[in-house]
């Protein structure tokens, strides 16, 4: 598999000023006001409660827990990924609207921590979906996280949290080290290279061998039938 060098999105400058003006008070109100979906896969989901609590309350920030992955701007993953539990972030993932941002809390979600040598946690999640913010410790405390979830608010202030915008330009590269742990096989429900061309970041990273495996595997999506089968209770 061909690595690829992390390479900074570059920012869209806007030369109208009033335009910029309109983009940085944007960028502001969204990094003072996020939903958070949080993914407790490990052990270190057990320092969220008092960080979402009265005692750190993160909600002071403006960011509070949201249910639904396609209202939340944060995906947080707490802990080690098992290869069965990341198929399910991923997915969470992509139906999350654009922009949205990952955070992984634990060690094990930077290089595998204790898990490292186990055949089934996925070691670097930043090698499956990119990821904005990590905050590393065994178990980091909430003091650690609420300062991480600080850091995050201020590079979405500045326009530097854009992973969002990496896994567009650069989808072959995440799907192919997907495929290499799941399997050729390997699909999901969204149509990322249409939601690429749709926010206009396609570009030639985006298609490549990958993509092309993904198209001879695809299965075209049936709607899901909502049976009440009151016939059947009857
Ligand atoms: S870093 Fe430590 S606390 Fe966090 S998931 Fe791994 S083993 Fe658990």
């Amino acid at each position: 598999m061909k690595e690829i060098q992390q390479i900074p999105v570059a920012q869209a400058s806007r030369t109208n000023p009033f335009a910029r003006v309109f983009d940085e008070l944007t960028a502001f109100c969204r990094s003072r006001s996020m939903f958070m979906l949080h993914y407790c896969t490990g052990c270190g989901a057990i320092e969220l409660p008092p960080a979402m609590t009265s005692r750190f309350d993160m909600e002071r920030l403006g960011i509070q827990p949201m249910v639904s992955p396609r209202q939340a701007d944060i995906l947080l993953i707490t802990g080690y990924v098992s290869v069965k539990t990341l198929k399910r972030v991923i997915l969470t993932y992509e139906q999350m609207a654009s922009p949205k941002y990952v955070i992984g809390i634990c060690s094990c979600t930077v290089n595998g921590g204790m898990y490292w040598q186990s055949y089934a946690t996925a070691k670097k999640l930043n090698d499956y979906m990119p990821v904005d913010m990590y905050i590393a410790g065994c178990m980091p405390r909430p003091e650690a996280v609420i300062e991480g979830l600080r850091g995050l608010m201020e590079r979405v202030r500045t326009g530097e949290a854009n992973g969002w915008e990496d896994y567009y330009r650069r989808y072959d590269y995440y799907l192919g080290h997907q495929q290499r742990l799941f399997g050729e096989a390997w699909q999901t429900p969204t149509n990322v290279i249409q939601e690429a061309e749709h926010y206009g970041l396609a570009g030639p990273e985006t298609e490549g061998e990958h993509t092309a495996l993904l198209r001879q595997h695809q299965q075209p999506l049936e709607p899901l039938e909502m049976r009440i089968g009151l016939k059947e209770r009857v």
